[in-house]
């Protein structure tokens, strides 16, 4: 069973392959051209169902499973914000440290050094005949100062609950074991197995 993913990122594909070894992984432009994708849902679970479906729709072959993800941090002191708009909270052209760059500024208004915060990952996966979301939580702490180069994104500021290091400190296997979107996806195996044995 084919398992095509919502996504050009090259990073989401090489992650996602490594979690799902034993199947057969194919990123969907490398299907079809790659197209816009409008993510104009309200929350991370709408927005990885648009993907999905739209792919689905594009897709000639019917006889596959799509996956989609999206992702985020949401800061307590900030009232949730950057949430869904994390990967556009400078604007739309703004790259990872601009936006990183944007929650510290936004922390250091609020006049904090710290606050809690959470990063969500929720999967869709959509066939003919179903859909389905699943999702994956990483807690913890946001800190205004930058530390370490490691992960990507809002990493060199966010500190997991039980650590003393922010991810950008920590090593990518300790970031696999704790992330959102491991969790997320490793709970979507269960889903991908049962949906390919009914599709075979
Ligand atoms: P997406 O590609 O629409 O899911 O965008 C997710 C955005 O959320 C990224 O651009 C990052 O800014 C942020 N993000 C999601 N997951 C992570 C993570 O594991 N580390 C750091 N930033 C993340």
């Amino acid at each position: 069973m084919k398992l095509v993913l919502a996504t050009s990122n090259q990073g989401k594909v090489r992650e996602i392959k490594y979690i799902y070894e034993d199947m057969d992984v194919v990123a969907y432009s490398d299907l079809i051209e790659p197209f816009e994708i409008e993510e104009t849902g309200l929350t991370f679970k709408e927005n990885a169902l648009i993907k999905a479906r739209a792919v689905f729709a594009a897709l000639e072959d019917k006889n596959v499973i799509v996956i989609a993800d999206d992702s985020g941090i949401s800061v307590d002191a900030l009232d949730g914000e950057p949430g869904i708009y994390s990967a556009r909270y400078a604007g739309v052209d703004a790259n990872d440290r601009d936006n990183l760059n944007k929650l510290v500024d936004a922390l250091k208004e609020k006049g904090v050094q710290s606050s809690k915060a959470h990063y969500t990952a929720a999967i869709a996966v959509v066939t003919k005949d179903a859909e389905f979301t699943i999702h994956g939580w990483m807690y913890g702490d946001v800190i205004t100062t930058l530390r370490g180069e490691n992960g990507f994104g809002y990493d060199p500021i966010f500190i997991p609950e039980g650590y003393d290091k922010t991810l950008g400190e920590l090593d990518d296997k300790t970031k696999k074991s704790l992330s959102h979107r491991s969790q997320a996806l490793n709970h979507t195996k269960a889903v991908l197995h049962s949906l390919s044995k009914q599709m075979r």
